[in-house]
């Protein structure tokens, strides 16, 4: 049993502990290690932080087949895209279709979608690829650590035990990379009968 690790951070769970050290918030420098690769590919394949709908990714996605774009699923005001630079297999990121970049900007309607589908979401994972645990948030801001802060996006990423050793979050682009399209299909395969199954009368959770 390791009692410290050296690069674990100030609160030093050990490679023992169960892997939650991708806290989305309040582990500041394992945020920076861990999201960094992910902002290098984007920084790699040419992004910047975008200004307007025109050259936001996230608006254009929508006018694109889901095949092209990676959606896996289109709401009524808001849609689900796998992450072109996931964290792990079948990371998803949840979108309102309008350019907004906080989460105060959403309307009534479109924060009760954002929260249906993001549930629809892990259902769907569940169901497809058996994670053990999950990550959900928002980077609000650039200071907040968003990727693209103008367009607001929620992400969804599935966890598995041992998923945080530094290895695979190095290798993690290629590795991912080849296979977007088998999960996009898996995971837009999956949706429709998790999403009535969520909106059924009766259904409890299963585990
Ligand atoms: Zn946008």
């Amino acid at each position: 049993m390791q009692e410290q690790s050296e690069s674990a951070g100030p609160a030093g769970p050990g490679d023992d502990a169960v892997t939650d050290d991708f806290g989305l918030a309040g582990v500041p420098d394992a945020f920076q290690r861990l999201w960094t690769p992910h902002r290098m590919a984007y920084i790699k394949g040419g992004q910047h932080q975008f200004k307007n709908e025109n050259d936001c990714p996230f608006c254009v996605a929508p006018a694109r087949s889901d095949d092209d774009s990676l959606i896996v699923y289109r709401g009524r005001s808001v849609y689900v895209v796998l992450n072109l630079f996931p964290y792990n297999p079948g990371h998803l990121l949840v979108c309102p279709y309008r350019h907004v970049p906080d989460y105060t900007d959403l309307t009534v309607e479109e924060t009760a979608e954002f929260g249906e589908l993001t549930q629809t979401a892990m259902r769907v994972l569940r169901k497809v690829a058996n994670p053990t645990g999950f990550n959900l948030g928002m980077n609000q801001g650039v200071t907040g650590g968003a990727g693209i802060a103008g367009h607001l996006h929620q992400h969804v990423v599935p966890r598995w035990g041992g998923d945080g050793n530094f290895f695979p979050i190095i290798a993690q682009t290629k590795a991912i990379t080849q296979t977007l399209g088998e999960v996009r299909q898996q995971v837009a395969d999956a949706w429709p009968q998790q999403a009535r199954e969520q909106s059924g009368p009766g259904e409890t959770h299963a585990e």
